[in-house]
């Protein structure tokens, strides 16, 4: 069968691999496999959120409200902007989806990062637009700009902090950038790991409000998959002037969230020191992995995330590297499909840490 020809050229994503599997392929009992590889939140959500979910779970036979006016209503409130002005997505990729499909078309062009998130470059070609990538493995914003000038791209994607490389952009600049861009070019900032980079850094910490505030241009993308360790329910959110999102509305499905993530993620937003006591003992952890990288001469790029990037030296493989640590149950995210020799690690807990230390320890 012939199918669009524009899926010729898509790789099909590759997920992080699931417990599930390697404990079928591998034969290892899934108590002692770790999964360090999609940048979950490892102590999971709030336990208000599991009480409300399961107090939720007779509302499972009705579709649920597509308003979804609690949820709206509770980032509105989170960010201090209108509930017109959110949309709200299985997942932030889903957001993403809404967006290349309402301003991308066939020929059109779309610029980001030589290294980011791959659903970025998945989406755009389902509507056969064309990718134009800096050369920078981080995000250079006088690059961007040549690019921008060069190409007039109909979006532009910021990925701040970057997956898969964890650093983040300065947010001044970030608004010099924004600019000098024409206003009919839509630049979505994803701040899937904002809550991170804002703990860690606020001269990186990007504001929804103000920038929407400032640009009619910019959708700015959240997640509960990652600090509020919602992976599973599936929501993200879009922040944009009225105007955008009234655009994504017309591509967005009926009923796309279901009840119990509607709640969860309602719920989560009630129980921020929950997320803040993640966020702290999160960058505890990753001064181990920096004093490991540092033992054992190994590149981590600096971190505003959850997980850290480790660069590794010619001698080692990271595909190599990332097998021989799955056979041994923990999982971890090898980079070479990103053209990097590099492995990126989720911190764990502290437990789920010292198990990576162990294991890596006489592989490298
Ligand atoms: C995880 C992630 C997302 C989206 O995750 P969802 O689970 O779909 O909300 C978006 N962008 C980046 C950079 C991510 O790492």
């Amino acid at each position: 069968m012939k199918f669009n020809p524009t899926l010729e050229s898509i790789q099909s994503y590759e997920a992080g691999k699931p417990i599930e599997l390697v404990v079928r392929e591998y034969g290892i009992e899934k108590e002692s496999i770790v999964k360090l590889a999609s940048n979950e939140n490892p102590f999971g959500c709030s336990p208000k959120v599991k009480a409300a979910v399961v107090s939720m779970i007779d509302a499972m036979a009705l579709y649920p409200d597509d308003s979804m006016t609690k949820l709206k209503n509770s980032l509105a409130n989170k960010y201090a902007i209108a509930p017109n002005e959110v949309v709200i997505g299985a997942g932030s990729d889903q957001v993403i989806e809404f967006a290349i499909h309402a301003k991308a078309h066939h020929g059109a062009k779309v610029l980001m990062n030589s290294v980011t998130f791959a659903m970025y470059e998945i989406y755009a070609k389902h509507v056969g637009a064309q990718i134009i990538r800096t050369a920078s493995r981080e995000h250079n914003l006088e690059e961007f700009y040549a690019l921008y000038c060069e190409h007039k791209p109909a979006i532009i994607f910021l990925c701040t902090p970057n997956n898969p490389t964890g650093d983040a952009i300065d947010a001044d600049a970030m608004v010099a950038f924004i600019e000098k861009i024409d206003v009919d070019t839509l630049v979505i900032v994803d701040g899937a790991y904002m809550e991170y980079a804002r703990f860690k850094d606020p001269s990186k910490a990007i504001d929804p409000k103000t920038l929407i505030k400032r640009f009619s241009n910019v959708l700015f993308l959240g997640t509960f998959s990652k600090a509020y360790g919602l992976g599973g329910m599936r929501v993200g959110y879009g922040i944009a002037q009225a105007p955008i999102i009234h655009a994504l509305y017309k591509i967005r499905p009926p009923f796309n969230i279901t009840t119990l993530s509607l709640e969860a993620a309602s719920v989560a937003l009630e129980d921020e020191d929950f997320v803040q006591g993640c966020i702290a003992d999160n960058f505890e952890q990753m001064k181990r992995y920096e004093a490991f990288a540092q033992a054992k001469q190994i590149t981590l790029i600096e971190s505003y995330t959850n997980f850290v990037t480790l660069a590794l030296p010619e001698r080692h493989n990271s595909g190599v590297l990332a097998q021989a640590l799955l056979e041994q149950g923990m999982i971890v995210r090898n980079l070479s499909s990103y053209g990097l020799n590099a492995i990126r690690v989720t911190v764990g807990t502290s437990i789920q840490n010292d198990r990576f230390f162990q294991l890596i320890d006489p592989l490298v």
